[in-house]
């Protein structure tokens, strides 16, 4: 039976992946450990991979060289990072594993159809916070409700700033 095997990219993380959550065997490259280090979920990712939950593998060379050569061809913006990621699912899958590119990254999920590497997102619709957004006065600190241009007492062009 192939082995189920998630790829964590940093948008994963930062969208709230958390490895030690999850039963399948994980792998990442350094970089994006380095990406994290900036990030509240940095821990999570670092704990999870000293408890061998999240393994940190780099790709092949063949692999490396292929993705690159196709990344030229379509043009895409994408960084080394998101190259090493598709290059290291793509030895995943020649090996006969079942892998699975975790990313809310969208150049990266088209290069991954594009080569034919499954991917999935985190974020799930809905999940995120919807901002909601109410007009300010600068000068009197009078609050209204949208698209109100401008202070009713004072004049002043008011300023728009998510509601809390
Ligand atoms: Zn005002």
């Amino acid at each position: 039976m192939p082995r189920k095997v998630y790829v964590l990219d940093t948008s994963a993380v930062i969208a709230g992946f958390v490895p030690g959550l999850v039963k399948a065997e994980q792998v990442t490259v350094q970089e994006v450990l380095e990406e994290a280090r900036d990030l509240c979920s940095k821990l999570e990712l670092e704990t999870a991979v000293v408890a061998g939950k999240v393994k940190v593998v780099s790709p092949s060379r063949e692999a490396l060289d292929e993705i690159r050569r196709e990344v030229i061809q379509t043009g895409d913006v994408v960084s080394a990072v998101d190259v090493k990621l598709l290059a290291l699912t793509l030895d995943l899958k020649r090996a006969g594993d079942e892998p699975e590119l975790m990313t809310d990254d969208y150049a990266i999920q088209n290069l991954a159809s594009l080569f034919g590497l499954p991917y999935q997102r985190i974020a799930m619709p809905g999940i995120k916070e919807v901002l909601r957004w109410e007009m300010v006065c600068p000068a009197c600190d009078r609050r209204y409700p949208p698209p109100a241009p401008r202070c009713e007492v004072c004049g002043s062009r008011l300023v728009r700033r998510p509601r809390r």
